[in-house]
């Protein structure tokens, strides 16, 4: 098998099964949801898996992935994109299946990490905010939506109108894109809510 960089203990699928998968949507869509659902099954298919979030991350129990609905999975808790590789090349068991959360807050590593990994044919599931409250494309996502093969797009119910919602308004907080918080600090909205709310 033909590789270009210097990971080569990882074993890997055949060449060819190798896949980026990118989950997004505005906060309470399902993204992490989506996202346990695909490990689950994979865990039921026998794949070994490894579910990876970062340190960023910080509002549930450190270490296990949960998401709104308080569903839960243990993960690996990392601190830059690089760190993945280094995760996954220490696991006695090489994962073939790598779910990583909350995308965004990651460093911009992680589109070239997210691409060796699926080069060398793991399937790697990626799930984030495509849009920050100021309704910005988001740290990396950009770049990892273009280089996925599957793009799954999902949407929130809007607080205001029940309809489908594409962004998350801050409503309290600072101005820091980053900053953690739940319905508190953010909400739902569809484009038109929005943008009203974001006039007020
Ligand atoms: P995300 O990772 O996209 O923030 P989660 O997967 O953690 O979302 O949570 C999704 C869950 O959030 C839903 O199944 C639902 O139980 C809950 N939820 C709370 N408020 C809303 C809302 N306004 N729209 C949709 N789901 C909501
Ligand atoms: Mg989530």
């Amino acid at each position: 098998m033909h590789r270009t960089d210097s990971y080569h203990s990882i074993s890997t699928l055949p060449l060819g099964e190798g896949r980026l998968e990118v989950i997004c949507g505005p906060m309470f869509s399902g993204k992490t949801e989506e996202l346990l659902r695909r490990i689950r099954r994979s865990e039921i298919a026998k794949l070994p898996t490894v579910l990876i979030k970062p340190s960023t991350d910080t509002r549930y129990a450190i270490g296990d992935v949960v998401s709104h609905d308080k569903s839960a999975m243990p993960s690996v808790v990392v601190k830059s994109a690089r760190d993945i590789l280094d995760v996954l090349e220490v696991d006695s068991r090489p994962a073939l299946v790598v779910g990583i959360d909350e995308a965004q807050f990651f460093d911009d590593a992680l589109p070239e990490v997210c691409t060796k990994l699926a080069n060398r044919g793991m399937r790697v599931i990626v799930a984030g905010l495509d849009l920050d409250f100021n309704g910005i494309p988001f740290g990396s996502m950009p770049e990892l939506l273009a280089l996925a093969e599957e793009v799954t797009k999902l949407h929130a119910v809007c607080v205001e109108t029940g309809r489908s919602a594409h962004f998350s308004h801050k409503i309290a907080g600072s101005s820091d894109t980053v900053e953690l918080g739940e319905k508190d600090k953010y909400i739902p909205l569809t484009r038109h809510a929005f943008v009203a709310a974001r006039k007020k």
